[in-house]
């Protein structure tokens, strides 16, 4: 018999161990362009003199290039599915129920693309290439961030 009662249990594998973490971040001139920006409900990127790659949220240098951005471009608030993940396991602490889809959004006239939701459509129907439309949280919400588009929907006829 042991007279260690938590050796009966075996070895401990897993554990958790939640965090919460909270950090300061210093934007940069090309980020506090698109910040500003995004506050007033408009979305900025930056363009790369040498190969006129322009990217958003904004990047101080073209990833191409490694030569530092310039000039303030204004985007629409429409664009393009370049990839996407149907997500089916629930992110703790996250409000949004699974499944749900991910996009990889590349807004026209951008280079990159960001991470983005995408709504008001099934989930079997979302397709690469599909072009979609920012669905904007209220005027009275916005804030300093991508969140205040609260998702992407497909363009009119694109998701029949
Ligand atoms: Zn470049």
């Amino acid at each position: 018999m042991s007279s260690n009662p938590n050796e009966s249990a075996g070895p401990v594998t897993m554990m958790q161990a939640p965090l919460y973490l909270q950090y300061r971040f210093t934007a940069g001139t090309s980020s506090l362009s698109f910040l500003h920006a995004i506050k007033r409900g408009r979305l900025i990127g930056r363009r790369c003199p040498g190969c006129e790659s322009v990217y958003i949220p904004c990047r101080g240098s073209c990833a191409r290039c490694g030569v530092a951005t310039c000039d303030n471009i204004e985007l629409t608030d429409e664009g393009v599915i370049d990839k996407f993940t149907v997500v089916h396991i629930p992110i703790p602490n996250n409000p949004i129920k699974p499944p749900f889809v991910v996009a990889h959004i590349r807004l026209n006239g951008a280079d990159n693309a960001f991470h983005h939701l995408i709504g008001e459509v099934d989930n079997d129907k979302v397709k690469l290439g599909m072009k979609v439309k920012a669905v904007w949280r209220p005027e009275s919400e916005w804030d300093y961030g991508l969140d205040n588009i609260r998702y992407f929907k497909p363009l009119g006829g694109e998701h029949d």
